[in-house]
């Protein structure tokens, strides 16, 4: 998979890439990142990317013209198959989202600053907008990051141990069970016995069993989502 990552700060974007699982997928060819200055499509010397706002308003907005410069220019080299904008105002980010944009070849992520971005450039270029919550963060780096660990470590190859990812929370619209490791007995609180048996189906039915406890006390919501 190949993503694309359009910034106004693509410094942000360094460090989460070089390290753990994601550092991995990269270095085994599984995933392609890609991030992109927005300034370099600038068309002035002096590298504007935003401007005020018509009618008035607080803050800064992102132009037109560098991202489409950029977008399009990716566009020529390869086809994708979504442009993405990370937005407080899209569809919330979940797990099934994950799941289907972890299936895709190529995908251009493009990030917003000051207040966001002129409506054109939602209008003309982007097929989906994604929000991480209903809270509003500074920029939309760190948001694409989030998207992009969730979707890199569905793909497979990239996690050592694939089952992994599919126990996860969210994969079946359950909660994951309780999870332990040794030491057996920390201050007289014990792991389940059960753990303990080496008895796989008996594990298993556990964990399933806990699964759905934890998630009918945590988030009920979710069992009776579509
Ligand atoms: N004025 C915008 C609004 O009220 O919706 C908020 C702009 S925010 C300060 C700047 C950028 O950060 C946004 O364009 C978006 O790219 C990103 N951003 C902030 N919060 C986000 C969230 N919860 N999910 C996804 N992106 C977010």
């Amino acid at each position: 998979m190949r993503i694309d990552i359009i910034s106004a700060l693509p410094d942000l974007l360094k460090t989460p890439f070089q390290t753990s699982i994601l550092a991995r997928a990269i270095n085994k060819k599984i995933v392609q990142i890609h991030v992109h200055d927005l300034r370099k499509y600038s068309k002035n010397k002096k590298q504007q990317i935003d401007d005020y706002s018509y009618g008035g308003g607080g803050g800064m907005v992102l132009m037109i013209e560098p991202i489409a410069k950029c977008i399009e220019t990716l566009k020529k080299e390869r086809t994708y198959q979504m442009v993405i904008f990370m937005t407080p105002d899209g569809d919330k980010l979940s797990q099934k989202i994950s799941n289907q944009l972890s299936q895709l070849k190529n995908i251009i992520i493009l990030c917003g600053r000051y207040e966001g971005v002129d409506q054109r450039v939602r209008d003309l270029f982007i097929d989906k907008e994604i929000s991480i919550g209903d809270y509003v963060l500074t920029g939309g780096e760190l948001p694409a990051m989030v998207l992009c660990d969730s979707i890199i470590r569905l793909i497979p190859g990239v996690m050592s141990n694939s089952s992994c990812a599919l126990s996860d929370s969210f994969q079946d619209k359950l909660l994951s069970p309780p999870i332990y490791t040794r030491p057996a007995s920390y201050k007289n609180n014990k792991v389940p016995n059960i753990l303990l048996s080496g008895n796989e189906k008996k594990i298993s039915e556990w964990k399933e069993k806990e699964a759905i406890k934890r998630t009918q006390q945590k988030r009920p919501n979710l069992l009776n989502d579509e």
